[in-house]
């Protein structure tokens, strides 16, 4: 009799029934996901490594336990308490659509991947992974870490973004009906230990036997990228404005890159070859005064661009009243929640 080769799907759970990570949000094998933790570790995990998000994760379920006590607490803690996982617009959406959540859907969280995808902040790919990984669904879940293994277990030669459609479509071939929520954990599981972006480690994949890129052994051609452009440096000056132990910090506007969230008032962030000169940067500082620009440069480098900071120093003479600003106590400036970009320009002060 001739034996058949059982499916990827049954190879792969059959290895992540062995190797699965323990993770802080995963369920114990034959446990249900709770869904509010799901929800909470993908929105942290879009953009962020699993090794950072364990903690954020930990202290945030410790802060607030159910989606209501997320929902009930005021937005500037929850984005001081975000501080330094960056794209401080998840936070802004979390906040938001635990609200939604909490007061809409009497804390119960939609079951399938159209109603979870009109939640503030839960696109395709999270919704899809929400639906398969806390409600079964049979969701189709493409991740970076999926996409890797996907383009090349079916060797799709499409370059990203354009990969993405085949790759969807694979991955779909290869879900299974029961137990996809685990089928894609073990896909990302096998991304980040074994199918690594460098030297995968093929000789030790369970899916080896069943691999086109594998067998023709140019796996790390796989997914086919665009070339990377060059990211600009935009260059500013910060402003370091104390009174009588205190510092002048701005809470910055609601919307766009590290919106709601506290910092040091500075220049506009613009792409340049030289610094500010001192007429311009004299002009935007938050109050006239004695400013001496320090030589030391703070670099911080975000998805779309570089950043160079110098700090200009002085004295306030009063606790003055700015637009936007605050005054925190020097000794607590580590507490206030301050984003990893204005973190490394404070330490330009010391
Ligand atoms: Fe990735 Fe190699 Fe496994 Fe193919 S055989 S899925 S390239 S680790």
């Amino acid at each position: 009799m001739i034996k058949s080769t059982p499916p990827i799907s049954a190879v792969l759970l059959d290895w992540y029934d062995r190797e699965r990570r323990s993770l802080p949000w995963r369920a114990e094998p034959g446990e249900q996901a709770h869904p509010y933790q799901v929800w909470l570790s993908e929105i942290m995990l879009q953009q962020t490594t699993v090794a950072t998000v364990k903690a954020y994760f930990v202290k945030f379920l410790k802060l607030w336990p159910t989606v209501e006590a997320l929902a009930n607490a005021p937005q500037e803690q929850v984005l001081k308490e975000w501080a330094g996982l960056g794209y401080y617009a998840r936070a802004r959406n979390l906040h938001k659509c635990a609200g939604v959540v909490a007061r809409d859907f009497g804390g119960q969280f939609p079951k399938c991947e159209d109603g979870l995808r009109a939640l503030p902040g839960v696109g395709d790919y999270t919704a899809a992974a929400i639906a398969a990984i806390a409600f079964g669904a049979p969701a189709v879940v493409v991740d970076g870490n999926i996409e890797r293994v996907t383009s090349r277990l079916f060797r799709i030669g499409d370059m990203l973004p354009k990969a993405k459609k085949p790759i969807k479509a694979a991955t779909a071939t290869i879900t299974p009906t029961k137990r996809p929520g685990d089928f894609a954990q073990a896909m990302m599981d096998l991304g980040a230990g074994i199918c690594t972006p460098r030297n995968p480690k093929c000789p030790l994949c369970p899916l080896s036997t069943h691999c086109k890129a594998a067998a023709a052994g140019d796996m790390e051609r796989y997914p086919v990228k665009k070339p990377k452009t060059m990211k600009p440096t935009r260059r500013a000056i910060s402003f370091w404005f104390t009174y009588n132990d205190h510092i002048l910090l701005e809470r910055r506007v609601d919307k766009g890159l590290l919106g709601g969230m506290p910092g040091l008032f500075s220049t506009p962030w613009v792409a340049r070859a030289d610094f500010p000169n001192a007429e311009e940067w004299l002009m935007a500082a938050p109050h006239p005064g004695e400013w001496q620009l320090g030589e030391a440069i703070a670099k911080h480098t975000f998805t779309h661009f570089h950043l160079e900071t110098r700090l200009a120093v002085a004295a306030a003479p009063a606790r003055l009243n700015v637009k936007n600003g605050f005054w925190a106590p020097l000794n607590e400036i580590g507490d206030v929640g301050l984003p990893t970009a204005f973190a490394k320009i404070v330490r330009l002060a010391d």
